[in-house]
C-alpha cells in the first residue's frame, strides 16, 4: 500500500523530526487520474470535473488540471483558491446557501457553470444579472427521492430542489433571459459502484430529459451526474470500475447531449499518506494500544466514518515498549477516547520508534479536521513527484 518513494521519504522525516506529514505521491495521483480519464474518453463519454472540496491542495489541482475538463467548486474561498491556482480551469460553482457576493465573484471570476440550488438563488441570480447586464449558464440542482440503500451518504434533505419545488423555477427562467438553462444537476449520493452510479445516471437522464422537454426547453442539453463513486476504505485494492462506468454511462448520452460528473475523493484519496510514529506502547483493561504523535485532529477521517483508517508499520528497529502477534488500536494524542484512527487490528509488531503511514488520506483528511484541538503541532506537508 505505502510506495517506495512514500516510505523513503518518511524514513527521511523521521530522521529530521518532521512528523507526522501528509505526504503526497503525485505521480501516482497522475497515473490514476490518467487511467480515469482515458476510461472516459469515448463518444458520449462524460466530461470531468474536479470536486476540489475533496482536496484543493495547489499541487494536488495542478497535477490533476491535464487529466480533468475542470473543476467544481462549492464556496467562494473555494472558487477565489482554484482561480488563482488554475487560471485557465473551466469551473462549475455548486453547493447549498450561495450569498450574493459569492455569486457576484461567480461572475466576476468567470464560472463556466453555476448550479443553482432553490428558486430563491434563481431569483437572487437573476436580480443581480439585472444589475451588472451579465449573462451565466446555469444548470438547477435536482434532489430525486428514490431507493439510496447502501449508499455511504444520501445527499437528500436541503440540496437541490424536489420535483415540486424546481417547478417554481419555470416562471423565474422565463423572465431572465440573461440566465441560460443548460440543463440539470445531480448529486444524489456517494459510495455508489459503478453499477449503482449507472442505475442512478440512468434516473436522473430519464427525469431531467422529460422535464426538459415538457418546459420546451431547446439546444444543447448538459447533465452533471454528481460525484460520489465509491471508495472502499476496509479493502483498499478494491476500486471504482471507471472502465465499466465510463463504458455504460457513454451508451446512455443522447446526441446533443454533453454527460459530466464530479467525483472527488475517489480521484484523489489514494495519492495521500498521513505518516506518523509510535510515541508509546501499552495495555489497558486488556486492551493494547499504540499511541502515535498528532491524532484525528490533524486527519478526522477516520472518525466521521467510523472506520479504520488503513495503514503499514515501518519499523524502525526501536528498543522501546513493543507488541506483537496481538490485536491493538492505534490513537492519537488527544485526550479524547474518541481519538482513535484504527481500533483493534491484527498486527505483526508495535514497537516505539515505528512509522506508521496511514493510507487513503488524499481526500476529506486535513481540510475537514479541527487542527487547533489541544494546540499539537501542525504536521508537515510533502508534495512528492517521480525523480
Ligand atoms: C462533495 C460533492 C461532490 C464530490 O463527492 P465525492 O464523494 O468526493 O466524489 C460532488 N458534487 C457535489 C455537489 C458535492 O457536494
Amino acid at each position: 500500500m505505502i510506495t517506495r518513494l512514500v516510505e523513503d521519504h518518511a524514513q527521511a522525516l523521521a530522521g529530521k523530526g518532521e512528523l507526522p506529514a501528509f505526504v503526497y505521491d503525485l505521480a501516482a495521483l497522475r497515473e490514476h487520474a490518467a487511467e480515469v480519464k482515458t476510461a472516459l474518453s469515448g463518444p458520449g463519454a462524460p466530461e470531468i470535473f474536479y470536486a476540489a472540496k475533496a482536496n484543493p491542495d495547489v499541487p494536488i489541482l495542478r497535477t490533476l488540471d491535464p487529466y480533468v475538463d475542470g473543476i467544481e467548486v462549492a464556496s467562494g474561498g473555494e472558487l477565489a483558491h482554484v482561480r488563482e491556482a488554475l487560471p485557465d480551469a473551466r469551473l462549475a460553482f455548486g453547493g447549498p446557501g450561495k450569498t450574493d457576493d459569492e455569486l457576484r465573484l461567480a461572475l466576476e471570476l468567470g464560472v463556466e457553470r453555476i448550479h443553482v440550488e432553490s428558486p430563491y438563488e434563481l431569483s437572487r441570480l437573476a436580480s443581480i444579472l439585472r444589475t451588472t447586464g451579465q449573462e451565466v449558464d446555469i444548470l438547477l440542482r435536482l434532489n430525486l427521492a428514490g431507493d439510496r440503500s447502501g449508499v455511504a451518504l444520501a445527499m437528500n434533505g436541503p440540496f437541490g430542489m424536489d420535483p415540486d419545488l424546481i417547478e417554481s423555477c419555470i416562471d423565474i427562467l422565463t423572465t431572465s433571459p440573461q440566465m441560460r438553462l443548460r440543463g440539470i444537476h445531480a448529486h444524489l449520493a456517494s459510495g455508489l459502484d459503478a453499477s449503482g452510479m449507472v442505475a442512478q445516471s440512468t434516473e436522473i437522464l430519464a427525469w431531467g430529459r422529460a422535464w426538459l422537454d415538457r418546459i420546451g426547453h431547446t439546444g444543447p442539453r448538459e447533465f452533471n451526474l454528481g460525484g460520489g463513486m465509491a471508495v472502499d476504505y476496509s479493502t483498499p485494492e478494491t476500486r471504482f470500475d471507471w472502465k465499466q462506468y465510463g463504458t455504460d454511462v457513454a451508451a446512455l448520452a443522447e446526441p446533443g447531449e454533453t454527460l459530466r460528473i464530479e467525483p472527488g475523493r475517489s480521484i484523489s484519496v489514494y495519492a495521500g499518506w498521513y505518516v506518523t510514529e509510535v510515541l508509546d506502547v501499552k495495555k489497558a483493561h486488556g486492551e493494547w494500544y499504540a499511541v502515535l504523535r498528532g491524532g484525528t485532529m490533524h486527519i478526522r477521517t477516520p472518525v466521521t466514518k467510523q472506520h479504520n483508517q488503513p495503514f503499514d508499520v515501518v519499523n524502525r528497529n526501536g528498543d522501546g515498549p513493543a507488541v506483537a502477534g496481538e490485536t491493538v488500536t492505534l490513537v492519537g494524542q488527544l485526550c479524547t477516547p474518541k481519538d482513535v484512527f484504527a481500533r483493534a487490528v491484527p498486527t505483526d509488531r508495535v514497537t516505539v520508534g515505528d512509522l506508521v503511514a496511514f493510507s487513503m488520506s488524499g481526500a476529506y483528511a486535513w481540510n475537514i479536521s479541527h487542527h487547533d484541538f489541544l494546540m499539537h503541532p501542525k504536521p508537515t506537508f510533502r508534495y512528492l513527484d517521480a525523480p
